[in-house]
């Protein structure tokens, strides 16, 4: 179902043309008894507009088969949003467009620059995609591409939190698509959904860059968590805390803190605090802890029986074990959480290649600071 067709002989595109346009022609052309001249296969066509308001033109009944024609509702109003979205950028687009080795869903160009848009409805092997990337880099074309089921070897760099996320690759810039139960399309990036015409305006304009570090300069979330852990010398079962970490870096992407973090962030005098805090309310101090308190000369965790202090390794042991175990069952083993602030005295870089998408007036992660 193309959104560009020929009618009496000029190019037309669907998305171009406004409601009342697109109706004016529909009328000319049963009129005056116009043909449409569809790109695809040359066969005549119509001009049309589906259950989702998206007009584009089609293959007469009857016509001989043609692979456009299995084209889903979605995969055409998602292209006829990129194109608009082009359009509002001052970039020409147009769409179905065949160049060499590469037909692209959308192409837009202005100047010298030309960046095809690739919508994957159905599953695409990656290899499969990054051939078809190499064809549009031989030709001097970008190629951006939005994904509705990521190829499973992009999915989830478990450093991001929040969502689902893909690796971020440089030479591929790959997108996960999510279509709304009415229709809409949304973009998903680094925690964050935007609608499909403004995540290309963004993309446009140069606002999504590659970053292969995450910065974060403010605060750092983190939990508390706390567990049970027996104790390694008499077998008493109490109550111990770890710190869940987590770095929101300045474009908004969450990731995991670097895991040298942890041990040290145990003691952290504002944890400490939050913690003395939690212990009065009438939860906490339902709670059977040892004491927070030097132990041959380090603070440590200890055993409210026998006060043998706890390592910090035999502590975030336990911690890891809870933490696989928490992702298969939910919470079920957490005894208590809250949050707790950590303010940053030095900038942390973590590295997590990103795409790297700052709210308005927001820093970049790769600019240099
Ligand atoms: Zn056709
Ligand atoms: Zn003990
Ligand atoms: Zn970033």
């Amino acid at each position: 179902m193309p959104l560009r067709s020929f009618v009496d002989g000029v190019e037309i595109l669907a998305s171009a043309l406004s409601e009342t346009e697109w109706e004016a022609l529909r009328e000319r052309v049963a009129a005056e008894g116009l043909t449409v001249t569809l790109p695809c296969c040359g066969a005549e066509g119509f001009l049309r507009r589906n259950h989702l308001g998206t007009q584009h033109f089609a293959h007469k009944p009857g016509a001989s088969s043609c692979e456009m024609e299995g084209e889903t509702v979605q995969h055409l109003g998602a292209k006829d949003e990129i194109v608009r979205a082009c359009r509002a950028s001052a970039y020409a687009a147009s769409t179905e467009i065949p160049g060499e080795g590469w037909r692209a869903d959308v192409l837009a160009w202005r100047g010298k620059t030309r960046i095809a848009f690739e919508v994957q409805w159905s599953f695409l092997r990656l290899d499969e995609c990054e051939f078809r990337q190499t064809r549009y880099a031989q030709d001097g074309v970008r190629g951006c591409w939005f994904f509705r089921k990521p190829p499973p070897a992009l999915l989830r760099d478990t450093r991001v939190r929040g969502g689902p996320a893909l690796k971020a690759r440089q030479d591929l810039p790959l997108f996960h698509l999510i279509a709304s139960a009415d229709n809409h399309f949304s973009v998903e990036l680094n925690g964050q959904q935007y609608a499909l015409s403004a995540f290309v305006r963004r993309l446009l304009a140069g606002n999504i860059r590659y970053c292969t570090e995450a910065t974060a300069t403010e605060t750092q979330s983190a939990e508390v968590m706390l567990y049970e852990c027996p104790c390694p010398r008499c077998g008493y079962r109490s109550v111990v805390h770890a710190v869940d970490t987590l770095l929101r870096a300045d474009c908004g992407l969450h990731v995991s803190a670097p895991t040298s973090n942890a041990e040290a962030l145990l003691y952290d005098a504002h944890v400490a605090a939050a913690l003395a805090n939690y212990r009065v309310t009438l939860e906490g101090s339902a709670l059977r802890m040892g004491e927070l308190k030097l132990r041959d000369g380090a603070m440590s965790q200890g055993c409210p029986r026998c006060d043998r202090a706890y390592a910090p390794r035999e502590i975030l042991a336990e911690y890891h074990a809870l933490l696989r175990r928490a992702r298969e069952d939910d919470d079920a083993q957490w005894l208590g959480r809250f949050p707790v602030a950590l303010p940053l005295r030095d900038a942390l870089r973590v590295p997590v290649p990103h795409w790297c998408c700052p709210a308005e007036g927001g820093a970049y992660c790769c600019e240099g600071r």
